[in-house]
């Protein structure tokens, strides 16, 4: 493990080895710029909370840099279940959407790390960023260490350090608990429970996955609503262990100073309706990477432009969806008298296209 900082200058420091600190650094070494540091604040293997799974496009995204996901124990559940008031509507025929046999991220996000580091990329572990001088281009480490960039690329998530420099917006919350079973292989997606959002039990390999998520309300008690959720489905489990994170909804500012640049969940590149985030934020990294090459941010503006569309649009499906009629409607009538037409959209334009 790499932990001292042999300069105190560098051309490009990144803050966060997530997929998308990881993927911008990964680039720019095939872009030629080899003068870099990544500060992530946990040490790796890291846990993160994510349901993770991997849409055949984010397979091809990981492959891209190098990382097969097959390696990281990802293979197909087969039986998709949708349900709505813990009613079953529809079963698919799940071609695209990859899990990992611990239905987590620990696994997929270390062996990311190990082929960045494998590749050259210094990661500086178990330290973060406390303080920021832009006028010096410079940042501060907890280890009291202080270093100057030309560019710095904020990968810290939704709320980590650098989103105080992007205005505040609605976020979603996710939560989610694994725990040892003895379910049978299977995804469930639950419309229904909460207001603006989802739910999701996966079992796989003896462990099962429930997760949940909403747009984020703060007067609401989204443990309690969790534990009912749990009860309702007979499931008896040590909540104890429950964890949560914000994903954002809707892009934010790409690039600050002309040498400060967001990326993945810290510039919004996440799914505001899916919450599919993981190949965004790769490819955000790679776009990020080959601005900083060039020395023209234009191509990374552009990119996040284009994500920027995309997403305005399932900000309004986000809207329209959750509509009590809307789930009524289309849960009732719609997937019972067009269930094929529904599991064909939903496989190609919901999951394959993230
Ligand atoms: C419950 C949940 C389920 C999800 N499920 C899926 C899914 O199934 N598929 C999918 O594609 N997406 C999913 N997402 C979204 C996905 O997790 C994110 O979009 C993705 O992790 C974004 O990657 P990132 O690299 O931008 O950020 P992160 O993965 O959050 O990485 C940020 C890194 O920065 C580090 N960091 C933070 N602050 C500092 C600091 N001050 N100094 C140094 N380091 C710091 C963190 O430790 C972390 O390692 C889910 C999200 C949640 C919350």
């Amino acid at each position: 493990m790499e932990n001292t900082i042999r300069k105190d200058r560098y051309k490009a420091v990144i803050i966060g080895a997530g997929p998308a600190g990881l993927a911008t650094a990964l680039n720019l070494l095939k872009y030629g710029v080899t003068d870099i540091i990544v500060i992530e604040k946990y040490v790796f293997p890291r846990y993160k909370c994510c349901a993770g799974y991997i849409t055949s496009k984010t397979k091809t995204a990981y492959e891209e840099l190098g990382l097969s996901a097959d390696d990281c124990h990802y293979s197909l559940i087969k039986d998709f279940n949708i349900l709505y008031k813990f009613k079953s509507r529809l079963k698919i025929n799940n071609k695209f959407l990859y899990t990992n046999r611990y239905i987590d991220r620990v696994e997929l996000d270390n062996s990311f790390f190990e082929l960045a580091e494998s590749k050259g990329v210094t990661v500086l572990q178990g330290v973060k960023i406390t303080a920021h001088r832009i006028d010096e281009n410079e940042v501060t480490l907890s280890d009291g260490n202080k270093i100057k960039y030309e560019n710095l690329i904020f990968a810290d998530g939704t709320c980590g350090f650098g989103s105080r420099y992007q205005k505040k917006q609605r976020r979603n919350v996710a939560m989610q608990l694994t725990f040892p079973s003895t379910a049978a292989e299977a995804i469930d997606i639950h419309f229904g429970i909460t207001k603006r959002g989802y739910a999701w039990v996966s079992s796989y390999g003896g462990i099962t996955n429930v997760g949940m998520t909403d747009v984020y309300k703060s007067a609401k008690d989204y443990k309690e609503i969790f534990c009912k959720f749990l009860k309702s489905l007979n499931l008896d489990a040590d909540v104890e262990n429950l964890k949560s994170a914000f994903t954002p909804i809707g892009i934010r500012k790409p690039v600050l100073n002309d040498n400060i640049y967001f990326v993945g969940d810290a510039v919004g590149a996440c799914d505001p309706l899916t919450l599919s985030g993981l190949r965004y934020g790769l490819k955000s990294g790679e776009f990020c990477a080959r601005a900083i090459a060039d020395g023209n941010n234009k191509i990374y503006k552009r990119h996040i432009r284009k994500l920027k569309r995309k997403f305005s649009f399932m900000k309004i499906l986000l809207k329209i969806f959750y509509l009590k009629s809307t789930l009524f409607f289309g849960f009732n009538v719609f997937c019972r008298c067009f269930g094929k037409s529904v599991a064909k959209i939903f496989n190609n334009y919901f999951v394959n296209k993230k």
